[in-house]
């Protein structure tokens, strides 16, 4: 193949802009309008863009203080609707209708599709079930499959690190999503895999250490590889979660030494997010933006 070939080859490769993972007001953790994302989507020259909600059933309620504590930090606004809805979950008639007049708006200049990202629980045929339900009622173009609870306890707190450790934790958070792709064969895409790195406490680990990301891997490589082996045998991609790049971890999700597995593996399937939680910061990291 010329020089030339090639590169239009890579170009065409990558020549659909995308942001597959947005948060906007429906989710419990995010003020965004809906119009203002798919404003900022265009100025960045995106074609496409899915709203991914947040849902994740039967989340503790114990956290429900924390996270009205925590409005008004990061950009993060409750939704007026905080103290009458489970936590994570959204009015689902409500949203398609707001998709519908904003496709309405701006259909004409990009692409915008539906979306949820799921939050996966390990052992809970209940909301096995529930999700089957809702994803064959609605249809959501995008679904991200996440992990966002470690056996039930919340690693963005510092409590349970304190409880458990750092290298107990991230073995269970592996060990839950292996458990949870092994029974949830639905979801598009599997977000943000290394998530949990991102919330160890300064204390427990030295993230300026060049060899944290490969330790990580290195312990957990058994475990992580059979991860991948399951999406990649099923057709489910892996997201590359750009906001890791923002925070304390400075790193893209996953880091080399998980995307390199992938690749090891035969995977060729990434979707790419920002996990944007308001305007502007749609497209953060991707393509270069
Ligand atoms: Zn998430
Ligand atoms: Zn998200």
């Amino acid at each position: 193949m010329s020089a030339d070939a090639d590169a239009r080859h890579t170009e065409s490769r990558h020549s659909m802009k995308e942001d597959l993972h947005v948060h906007t007001r429906f989710s419990t953790d995010s003020g965004a309008d809906m119009r203002e994302s798919v404003e900022k989507a265009i100025e960045r020259g995106l074609d496409r863009i899915a709203f991914t909600e947040h849902w994740d059933e039967d989340y503790p309620e114990e956290y429900r203080e924390l996270i009205r504590k925590a409005n008004g930090t990061d950009g993060m606004k409750l939704h007026p609707d905080f103290d009458m809805r489970p936590l994570f979950t959204f009015d689902i008639k409500e949203y398609f209708e707001e998709l519908g007049r904003v496709r309405a708006l701006y259909g004409n200049r990009i692409r915008i599709l539906s979306g949820i990202e799921l939050g996966l629980r390990p052992g809970r045929k209940d909301i096995l079930k529930k999700y089957r339900e809702m994803i064959d009622e609605y249809r959501f173009d995008v679904i991200l499959g996440s992990i966002h609870l470690v056996n039930d306890e919340e690693p963005y707190y510092p409590e349970a690190w304190k409880r458990h450790g750092a290298d107990a934790l991230i073995g269970e958070y592996f060990n839950n999503m292996l458990e949870c792709v092994t029974e949830y064969d639905f979801f598009t895409s599997l977000a943000h895999i290394d998530y949990v790195v991102r919330y160890v406490p300064e204390e427990l680990i030295d993230r300026a250490a060049p060899d944290y990301f490969r330790e990580v891997y290195s312990k957990n490589a058994q475990t992580i590889d059979k991860i991948l082996g399951i999406i990649i045998k099923r057709g489910q991609a892996l997201e590359v979660n750009t906001k890791g790049a923002f925070t304390q971890i400075e790193h893209v999700h996953p880091s080399d030494e998980i995307m390199a597995a992938y690749k090891r593996l035969g995977g060729n399937h990434l979707t790419y997010g920002s996990d944007a939680h308001y305007p502007e910061k749609v497209g953060d990291g991707i393509y270069g933006i």
